[in-house]
């Protein structure tokens, strides 16, 4: 039995299971980073580009032995981790003021570590947000190789250890013995960071955002860890230790790709699944998933790795290409600069107005930065001679926007085509993401090509709730009757206009969801490509006959909480997979305030 007293903490389930064991801390280093002048700026500045270059030998090592070690595509995660170290941008930043200024590599690397974690946190977007910690972990990589040290070993573990770390980089994962490791809690960090990715598909109960957990533990204590809920037991009862050990071992299923056929409903019916994808590495493990197509490309994460937040006209055509190529002969939904309010570029301050999310965001902003503009419809174009390429515009509110779009296309076509350079035409989709364009729809259809809704803003425009703000986060509710009404008639009109309607939100990643937008006549799903693979099963496993029922009942419901006790029994039942839903259940359950999707 425990002496100490149990001390609850809360934080966020990023991977479900509950886990117990003993705590092993892992400290990341206390560094200081002096300021040093240099006399020999061009050795400080070889000295640079050697440790980048021994980082990125390290770096691909643990890449294939993450492979090796976990199989599939996982070790794309440390792409990341390589795109950065090979960043030339990068590079000359820290190049230039270690000249610039006469400073020592490690001084110059810290300054542009900070700009850019800074930068990435005030992102709103939460996978966005997350990126920081690529960022921090780059360059605790290259501040190591820089001052000689050695790699923190995690090749020796003892048994049952959960790790507590503040951050925790996804390399580590590479590196250790994966079969002693019990669960995993950190002080920051979310549900988008690559670690939390990673101890999903490892299937390692993890919580993230523990305040003050370093303080709060010693390797060596007892703790209790539970992934769905967030929380964390620290010293638990002996009694509860009991409870938790004598349930049943969770039956955890395999819900790997499984590619071959077409997916279709239970009855019959096609359904295709795309994937949304932020960096042009996703796309290998978005093809692995079993994505028929990227349904949303957020291509500002290719303006936020400019440090002036503009790249040239090649740099997008390349990355743009390099997706339509793999992903051929599949589309890819190429989504237009959607900057403004918390999202800003590097080079930019966040916006100060007093209602950011109303302003100039998305397709409002590109219409007044037309340079920019015009840069990314060219790419956009020329890619579209490599691939299926498609362009898609964020943050819709009339039909002028469109007519605009339009006529800087034509103009763009033409200058092309005076160069001899011939491109095709590109289907032009718009994101239903303000009330006004979905009440426009009909008119809208006879301008565009494709709708795609975009629910995380919907939801935030049509229930009046900032979607980052906490204070009334209660009130962001995917599940209320009146976001299923309005998606039941953005099915319906889309339906009437014979326009292709797809689905890019959050929402569409949990089965639960899925389920119900099936049956509300959604047939296209795009979603983060990890839930590819859960979705295929939950749909394939359903008619569309039940699908169709549960969202009538839905329908007729009055609180996002009588949906929700009525819709995750339900969907449970027609589905009837060996898939415990139950972590998927807790992240649409309005009681959780929920203000992530
Ligand atoms: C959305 O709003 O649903 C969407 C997909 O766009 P983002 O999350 O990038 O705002
Ligand atoms: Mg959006």
């Amino acid at each position: 039995m425990s002496e100490k007293p149990e001390i609850v903490l809360q934080g966020t389930g990023v991977s479900s299971g509950t886990a117990f064991g003993q705590v092993l801390k892992i400290d990341s280093r206390n560094r200081v980073i002096f300021k040093i002048e240099v006399e020999d700026v061009e050795a400080e500045s070889r000295r640079f580009m050697e440790a980048i270059e021994t980082s990125k030998h390290q770096v691909e090592n643990l890449k294939s032995k993450l492979e090796e070690k976990v199989g599939g595509d996982h070790g794309v995660i440390l792409d990341m981790h390589f795109l950065i170290l090979d960043d030339r941008v990068f590079h000359n930043e820290i190049l230039d003021s270690i000249r610039r200024s006469r400073v020592n590599a490690e001084w110059a690397l810290a300054q542009s570590r900070d700009h850019y974690v800074e930068a990435y946190k005030s992102l709103e977007d939460e996978y966005f947000r997350d990126r920081y910690s690529d960022i921090e972990h780059v360059t605790e990589r290259i501040l190591m190789n820089l001052s000689g040290e050695q790699p923190f070993s995690l090749s020796n573990l003892p048994d049952d250890v959960v790790l507590a770390a503040r951050d925790f980089n996804p390399s580590g994962f590479a590196v250790m013995d994966l079969g002693k490791v019990r669960g995993l809690v950190t002080e920051s960090g979310g549900r988008a960071t690559h670690t939390a990715i990673l101890s999903r598909g490892l299937r390692i109960p993890s919580v993230m955002g523990i305040k003050n957990l370093m303080a709060l533990v010693s390797s060596g204590d007892s703790v209790m860890l539970y992934g769905d809920t967030g929380q964390v037991v620290l010293n638990p009862a002996q009694n509860r230790i009991e409870n938790e050990l004598q349930k049943p071992a969770e039956n955890m299923p395999e819900i790997g790709p499984r590619r071959r056929a077409r997916l279709r409903t239970k009855d019959g019916v096609p359904v295709s699944l795309c994937a949304n994808i932020e960096f042009e590495y996703e796309i290998g493990a978005a093809k692995t998933n079993g994505a028929e197509g990227v349904g949303l490309y957020r291509s500002e994460l290719l303006y936020f790795r400019h440090p002036d937040g503009k790249p040239s006209m090649e740099d997008q055509l390349a990355a743009y290409r390099k997706l339509a190529e793999a992903m051929k002969p599949n589309p890819v939904s190429i989504r237009t600069l959607d900057v403004g309010a918390e999202k800003s570029l590097p080079s930019e301050k966040p916006d100060q107005c007093a209602n950011p999310n109303m302003g100039l965001r998305g397709i409002r902003r590109s219409l007044q930065a037309l340079d920019t503009f015009q840069t990314q419809i060219e790419a956009v174009l020329r890619a579209a001679c490599f691939g299926r390429i498609e362009m898609m515009l964020p943050m819709v509110t009339t039909i002028e926007e469109i007519r605009d779009v339009r006529a800087i296309i034509d103009e763009t076509h033409r200058r092309l085509a005076s160069s001899g350079i011939d491109v095709p035409r590109v289907p032009l989709g718009v994101m239903l993401e303000v009330p006004a364009a979905v009440l426009m729809m009909e008119s809208l259809a006879t301008e565009i090509d494709f709708f795609s809704v975009g629910t995380n803003d919907l939801i935030q425009y049509l229930m009046a709730v900032d979607r980052g703000n906490d204070q009334v986060a209660y009130l962001y509710q995917p599940l209320h009757p009146c976001v299923l009404r309005y998606l039941a008639q953005i099915a319906e009109t889309a339906a009437g206009v014979k326009k292709s309607l797809r689905i890019c939100g959050e929402i569409s990643a949990n089965p639960f969801y899925a389920a119900l937008l099936l049956g509300m006549g959604f047939s296209q799903l795009s979603m983060n490509s990890l839930s590819i693979p859960l979705i295929r099963r939950v749909i394939g496993a359903i008619s569309l006959n039940d699908a169709q029922k549960i969202a009538r009942k839905a329908l007729t419901l009055t609180t996002a909480k009588d949906v929700y006790e009525y819709l995750t029994p339900a969907v449970t039942r027609a589905v009837s997979i060996d898939v415990d839903l139950g972590s998927w259940a807790a992240e649409i359950n309005p009681g959780m305030n929920v203000s992530s999707m």
